[in-house]
């Protein structure tokens, strides 16, 4: 018997939990319960656990979608994560770090899980997939599902693909029974780098996207701005994955996520903002977010920090330019200046 755990509850771990909720109960395999790893706060007085269990919604980060009653909000990470054999990563990249501290060592070694966060760790001895730093810390294996999923839509129903990177094809088969529906289909590839960098990488250039449109330079510059991303996308995996495959970026995690993330994302949404007010991007984050995180930006800093060490600013010119805008006070315009 399989018990899958979600570790996270924002607007993608939310509308996440409605699909597997109501998928594990489709499956003798599976405990029908699913708890939910909730980082506590009140709204109104009350713990947000609370109201997720009573009313079934997570009334902050996905309001107006009706969460399935086997989901069951937990305020406790080790108590949430005790006998599940299958844990979904699904909070901001920059808490993975802690979470995984707390985990370690109490984690069984028949477990396994699979990554649906969009970023990369930076620290004092280079960088790392997430992916790869879960199973490090906790000695069990990781898949990655990532893809063109704005998790509003995705919540509403309205058909879209994703895609899971597996290692083992058994786990990457396991992990598309639970999430795997008709409106939200899901592709299994043997490239969980590939995979996990579209997904990060991504986000640096939807921050591009959203100043190009606060700029007004129109439909061209933009699709400038996505194609000369999805290069650069390609280039750095490869550079730094080497078995990373071309076919990776033709998958939904791939050009289909840059396209959404670019049209429709919160990254784009802040960056162009911050072209209009002039706002620095932490201040719009916290006006325009109502706690959801931004990702893209740091991101960008997390890369220009590799690619300054390695001397490879010049070779990556379009996630430099936006570096520099978003941390180094450029005007925006340079972005099509400097590329
Ligand atoms: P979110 O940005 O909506 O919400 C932020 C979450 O962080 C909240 O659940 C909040 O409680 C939690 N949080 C705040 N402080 C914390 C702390 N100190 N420790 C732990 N948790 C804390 O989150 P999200 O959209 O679910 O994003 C999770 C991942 O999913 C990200 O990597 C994101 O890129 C990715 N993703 C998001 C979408 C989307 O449309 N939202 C789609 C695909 C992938
Ligand atoms: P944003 O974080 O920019 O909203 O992107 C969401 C996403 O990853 C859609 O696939």
């Amino acid at each position: 018997m399989e018990k899958v755990a979600l570790i996270g509850s924002g607007n993608w771990g939310s509308a996440v939990a409605k699909i597997v909720g109501r998928n594990v109960v489709k499956f003798d395999h599976f405990d029908r319960n699913v708890k939910m790893w909730v980082f506590e706060e009140k709204i109104n007085g009350q713990n947000l656990t609370e109201i997720i269990n009573t009313k079934h919604e997570n009334v902050k980060y996905l309001p107006g979608i009706q969460l399935p009653e086997n989901i069951i909000a937990c305020p406790d990470l080790l108590e949430t994560c005790r006998d599940a054999t299958m844990l979904i990563f699904v909070v901001p990249h920059q808490f993975v770090t802690s979470i995984c501290k707390q985990l370690k060592g109490k984690i069984p070694a028949n477990c396994k899980a699979i990554s649906l966060i969009k970023g990369i760790d930076v620290n004092e001895n280079g960088f790392r997939l997430i992916t790869d730093m879960i199973q490090d810390s906790l000695g069990i294996r990781t898949c990655v599902l990532s893809g063109a999923n704005i998790a509003n839509e995705v919540a509403e129903e309205r058909f879209c693909e994703t895609t899971i990177g597996y290692r083992d094809r058994s786990d990457g088969e396991l992990f598309k029974q639970i999430f795997h529906t008709p409106t939200f289909r899901v592709n299994i590839v043997e490239d969980v780098n590939g995979v996990e960098l579209c997904g990060a990488l991504k986000n640096i250039i939807a921050v591009g996207g959203g100043l190009v449109d606060g700029l007004k330079l129109g439909d061209n510059t933009k699709a400038a701005i996505i194609r000369i991303g999805l290069y650069e996308m390609r280039k750095f995996s490869q550079m730094f994955y080497k078995g990373v495959r071309d076919e990776t970026f033709f998958e939904s995690c791939g050009v289909a996520d840059l396209i959404t993330t670019c049209a429709g994302g919160r990254n784009r949404k802040v960056a162009e903002a911050h072209v209009l007010t002039g706002k620095p991007f932490d201040q719009l984050e916290q006006e325009m977010l109502n706690g959801q995180k931004l990702q893209g930006t740091s991101t960008a800093k997390d890369m220009y920090d590799i690619l300054s060490k390695k001397n490879l600013c010049h070779e990556f010119p379009l996630m430099t330019a936006i570096y520099r805008i978003c941390y180094e006070n450029l005007p925006p315009i340079t972005i099509v200046q400097d590329i």
